[in-house]
C-alpha cells in the first residue's frame, strides 16, 4: 500500500485516550500510540512502539482476526468502519524489515516489565539456557523476549524449516513466505540458535532437554483434527482441514463437489484454497449463523466473492458412500440460548434432514495435539488431551513450560504469541528470584 493511503488510514484514528482497541488485542499492543507514529511520519517510533508487545507486526497484520480483536472495539466502528489497524500494522512491520529498524531494549516494555525488574544486561540471565521445542507463534514469540532480554535461547524445530503453522497452516495468499522469512529471520537475527530435523519422542526427550537447559518451552502445536464422530467419518474422501494444509497433499478436485465443516480461518483457508485449485462446487457447512462464525469477516467476503457458497445454520449428521463420499446427510439447526452459554447453541431441527451429493469432505472444525506424542512427553494433561499449564504456563514438571495450541489456548496466533511472550516474562523472572535466593 502507497504511504499516502497509509496516512489516510492512519489519520482515521482518533487516537483515544481510553485506548479501547488496544484492550482488544491479545497482546495488548499500544494502537493509538504506533498510529500516532504513523501519523507524524515517524515509522521507526511506530516500530519501537509495537515491539514492545509483539515481533509479529507483519504477521498478526496480515492474518489475525481483527474484527473480533482490536477492530471490533474500535470506536470508529459504533457509526461507520473501524480503522484499518491489521494493515497499518503490516505496514510498520514491513518498513521494519526494509530498513532494519531495531526493536525497543526491553527496559522501555511496560507490558514486558510489569513486576520484572530490569531484564536486559543481569548476568545472572546471560548464563541461563532455555529450550523451545516447535517454532510456531508461541515458540517464536517466547525466544525473541528471552532472547532480547539476554537469555540464550536454543530453537528446536521437527522439520527443515521454522514457522511451524504460521508457514505449514497458512496459505501463501493470506501471507506470503517472503514475508514470514524476514520475519523470522528478524528474530533469529537477535542470537537464537536453531537445530532443525528435532522432534520430541523421536530424537530429543524432555529429559534430556532438563539436563542440558535451566527451562523447556514446548510449544509444538496442535494439527491433529477433531472427529465429529459421525457414521462415514473413515471413508476415503474425507479430510482434516489442518493436515491438508499442513503437507499439501490434495487430491484432484477438477470437477469434484468440496464440504468444508466449521466456520472459523482454517475452514476458510481450506475452502479458498481448494477453490482456487478447481473444484465444481465448494460449501462451507456451519451449524451456526453466519453472524456468530469465528473467521474473519473480511475472509468470508473474500470466499463469497472468489465463489464458495454457504450453508449456514446446518450440521452435517451423516457421510454416505460405498467406500467413498459419494453423499451427505444434513440437518438444518435452530439456535436457542442456554443457561450460563454465552453465545447461542444450535439443535437440531427434527424432520429438516437433506442429503447433497459430495465428493470429498474436510473437516475443519478444531485440532487436537498429537495423543501419541504428547501422552509420551510424562506431564500432566487436561480432560481433552491437551497440555495442562498453570497460570504462568508452567507443566506438570519443575521448568518445563508449554503454550500456544499444544494447551489448547484460544486458537489464534496473536494469543500464541501471548503465551510465549507471558512464559519468557515469568521464566526471567524465575532466574532472577532464584539467584537471590
Ligand atoms: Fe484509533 Fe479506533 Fe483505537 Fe480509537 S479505538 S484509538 S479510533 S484505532
Amino acid at each position: 500500500m502507497k504511504e499516502n493511503d497509509i496516512n489516510e488510514l492512519a489519520n482515521y484514528c482518533l487516537n483515544c485516550k481510553t485506548k479501547p482497541c488496544k484492550s482488544g488485542c491479545p497482546l495488548g499492543n499500544d494502537i493509538p500510540e504506533f498510529i500516532k507514529n504513523i501519523k507524524e511520519q515517524n515509522f521507526e517510533q511506530a516500530y519501537k512502539i509495537l515491539s514492545k508487545t509483539t515481533v509479529l507486526e507483519s504477521v498478526c497484520g496480515r492474518i489475525c482476526p481483527h474484527m473480533s480483536q482490536c477492530m471490533g472495539k474500535c470506536v470508529r466502528g459504533i457509526k461507520s468502519n473501524p480503522v484499518n489497524i491489521g494493515i497499518l500494522e503490516a505496514f510498520v512491520g514491513d518498513i521494519a524489515i526494509k530498513n532494519g529498524f531495531n526493536m525497543c531494549e526491553l527496559d522501555d516494555s511496560d507490558e514486558f516489565t510489569k513486576n520484572v525488574e530490569i531484564t536486559k544486561g543481569i548476568e545472572e540471565i546471560n548464563d541461563k539456557k532455555v529450550a523451545i521445542v516447535g517454532s510456531g507463534p508461541a515458540g517464536l514469540t517466547c525466544a525473541a523476549f528471552l532472547a532480547r532480554a539476554g537469555v540464550q535461547v536454543t530453537i528446536f524445530e521437527k522439520k527443515d524449516k521454522l514457522g511451524g503453522l504460521l508457514r505449514h497452516g497458512i496459505p501463501e495468499f493470506r501471507l506470503p513466505k517472503e514475508i514470514l522469512d524476514s520475519t523470522i529471520e528478524k528474530v533469529i537475527n537477535l542470537g537464537i540458535k536453531v537445530e532443525f530435523n528435532k522432534e520430541l519422542g523421536k530424537n530429543i526427550s524432555i529429559n534430556k532437554l532438563k539436563e542440558e537447559y535451566d527451562a523447556v518451552f514446548i510449544s509444538i502445536g496442535a494439527n491433529i483434527p477433531w472427529k465429529m464422530a459421525i457414521e462415514g467419518e473413515s471413508l476415503n474422501g474425507v479430510y482434516g482441514g489442518n493436515s491438508l494444509l499442513e503437507y499439501n497433499t490434495h487430491p484432484e478436485y477438477k470437477g469434484k463437489k468440496v464440504a468444508i465443516i466449521g466456520g472459523g480461518n482454517v475452514a476458510m483457508d481450506c475452502a479458498r484454497t481448494i477453490n482456487k485449485k478447481g473444484a465444481e462446487n465448494v460449501y462451507i457447512i456451519y451449524r451456526r449463523s453466519e453472524e456468530q462464525m469465528p473467521a474473519e469477516k473480511k475472509e468470508v467476503e473474500d470466499a463469497k466473492k472468489e465463489g464458495i457458497e454457504f450453508i449456514f445454520q446446518t450440521n452435517l449428521v451423516k457421510i454416505i458412500g460405498e467406500n467413498k463420499v459419494e453423499r451427505i446427510e444434513c440437518v438444518k439447526t435452530d439456535l436457542i440460548k442456554k443457561e450460563g452459554d454465552t453465545r447461542l447453541s444450535p439443535i437440531n431441527i427434527e424432520g429438516s434432514n437433506f442429503e447433497l451429493e459430495m465428493d470429498y469432505v474436510i473437516m475443519a472444525i478444531g485440532s487436537m495435539p498429537e495423543e501419541k506424542v504428547i501422552s509420551s512427553l510424562g506431564l500432566e494433561l487436561d480432560k481433552k488431551g491437551y497440555i495442562r499449564v498453570d497460570e504462568n504456563y508452567e507443566t506438570s514438571i519443575e521448568n518445563v513450560f508449554a503454550g500456544g495450541d499444544v494447551c489448547g489456548t484460544e486458537a489464534t496466533v496473536a494469543w500464541a504469541a501471548k503465551t510465549g511472550r507471558e512464559t519468557a516474562k515469568y521464566i526471567i523472572n524465575k532466574f532472577k528470584n532464584k539467584e537471590k535466593e
